[in-house]
């Protein structure tokens, strides 16, 4: 089965780069002809790292966005669901489409499925979802990096990237249209409750909404490195989830940044983050499951399932880390700075295994991201292949002054709103509705470097 035009369409396999912009598997396919853009959903991903609940609810905005923006420009977005490459093989059956376009991606089911789908087709795997093709930049010696400060310096000598490639204006549509779910049958956004709302009043999923704040965030950008680290002032670009999605480039960002000028070195480091946590899960597809560092396997973590739910319901009597996971369960993000503390706050004063946060942000973050959240929390735990954090130990008493945030506690944390900038970090007695502190700073310091201790020492 051929297009009117006698050739063969070829698939534009899409998983995290929903975007038409600077997509380079999309690109290729327009030019060899007919195009079918697909979305496969779901069961290549291990059980364990299936999207999370917050995920779910950006995907199904995200893809309904996509479909819009094919259908202006002659296309449409096939969704399926099932294994990728038995989905893509029924399509082959249904249209004769013989070549897969796809971006490159590196999370270890990923890599496994563009094996199993290279077995039946010509796949061809494009870079532009990072700043550098992950694993192109090597030391002296020819080995990936492991700690981000030398990799940071040896991606930033190979940058800028190349210079972002327009969106297609049109699409050649295949003789015959697979067949493709209906997408409010895949039941990713909540019913009952509707969870959302949060979400809603934040967000605006999908590439459109991308560039909509990329544009207010590079006009600001030379602001950042002075006030990234202050939760109350909305100074971070809150791109995450557009880029975990793919909704605009590495590349696309890196540029509208330095276009506009001013001192964006320190956002631009940031940026070159989410490449590293790339060369990270290449070198170790398991690290989002398993220590780096073997010997914190022994480390004596608490079962503590009653602090663990007060950590994540946001109410552990500490108004920086509750205001934190407060704003994560109502918006699907939480401030850096907040992210570290509240991080810290588990793994060490709480002493629970990091993979127990890491799963909860899984679930709750609508930038998830199998890197990056696991690079992150194993740098908190001092358990990653970077540099060993876990002596040091965040107090978040003195962060929350340190960093100013009064404003963001009065927001996310009602309970403590009328009270003054001094006292709102550490209320001497907690008012009603609010719960005591958990655990005592400093006892639950010493624990953590007492079992710290026991574990280097036999
Ligand atoms: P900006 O400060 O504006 O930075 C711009 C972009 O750079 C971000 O959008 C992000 O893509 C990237 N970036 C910045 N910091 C980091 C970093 N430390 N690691 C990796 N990329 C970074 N980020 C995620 O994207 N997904 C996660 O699952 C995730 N989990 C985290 C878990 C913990 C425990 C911690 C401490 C951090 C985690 N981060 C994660 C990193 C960081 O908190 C977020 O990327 C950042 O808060 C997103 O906000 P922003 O877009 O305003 O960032």
């Amino acid at each position: 089965m051929t297009s009117r035009a006698g050739t063969a369409p070829s698939i534009v396999w899409l998983r995290r780069d929903l975007r038409l912009a600077d997509q380079a598997a999309l690109l290729a396919a327009a030019q060899e002809g007919p195009v079918i853009p697909v979305y496969v959903l779901d069961d290549e991903t291990p059980r364990n790292f299936r999207m999370g609940a917050a995920s779910r609810w950006w995907l199904h905005h995200s893809l309904a966005c996509l479909d819009r923006q094919l259908r202006g420009i002659g296309s449409r977005l096939i969704l399926r669901r099932g294994k990728c490459h038995e989905e893509l093989a029924a399509i082959r059956r249904e249209t004769g489409a013989r070549t897969v376009h796809a971006l490159h991606h590196y999370e270890p089911w990923w890599r496994n499925a563009e094996s199993a789908v290279a077995k039946t087709f010509r796949l061809h795997l494009h870079d532009g979802n990072y700043l550098a093709p992950p694993g192109s930049i090597l030391t002296g010696s020819g080995s990936p990096y492991k700690i981000y400060t030398p990799f940071w310096n040896a991606l930033r000598e190979r940058m800028p990237p190349a210079p972002p490639t327009p969106e297609p204006t049109s699409l050649e549509a295949p003789e015959v249209w697979p067949r493709s779910d209906n997408l409010e049958d895949w039941g990713l956004i909540p019913a009952t409750p509707d969870w959302a709302s949060g979400f809603r009043e934040e967000w605006t999923p999908g590439e459109v909404g991308a560039c909509e704040r990329l544009q207010d965030f590079a006009g600001r950008a030379g602001g950042y490195a002075n006030f990234r680290n202050l939760p109350s002032d909305d100074c971070t670009s809150r791109l995450s989830p557009h880029l975990h999605f793919g909704e605009m480039s590495p590349a696309t960002v890196w540029q509208s940044v330095a276009d506009a000028g001013g001192s964006v070195e320190v956002f631009l480091g940031e940026l070159g983050w989410r490449d590293y946590a790339q060369t990270v899960i290449i070198q170790f597809p398991e690290y989002g499951s398993r220590n780096a560092r073997e010997a914190y396997d022994s480390l004596n973590w608490q079962t503590d399932r009653v602090s663990l739910l007060a950590w994540q319901q946001g109410r552990t009597g500490y108004p920086i880390v509750d205001a934190g996971m407060r704003e994560l369960w109502h918006t699907g993000w939480m401030h850096n700075r907040v992210r570290m503390i509240a991080a810290s706050f588990l793994v060490k004063h709480l002493l629970i295994d990091w993979r127990e946060g890491e799963r909860w942000f899984w679930d709750t973050l609508v930038d998830a991201d199998y890197g990056s959240n696991a690079v992150n929390w194993q740098w908190t735990a001092g358990t990653g292949v970077d540099s060993n954090m876990f002596v040091r130990i965040m107090a978040p008493l003195t962060q929350s002054p340190k960093f100013d945030a009064a404003d963001y506690i009065r927001r996310w944390v009602p309970e403590l709103a009328h009270l003054s900038d001094r006292d709102i970090h550490d209320p001497a007695v907690p008012p009603t509705g609010y719960p005591a502190k958990i655990v005592d700073h400093a006892a639950a310091r010493a624990r953590a470097l007492a079992a710290h201790d026991r574990m280097k020492h036999g």
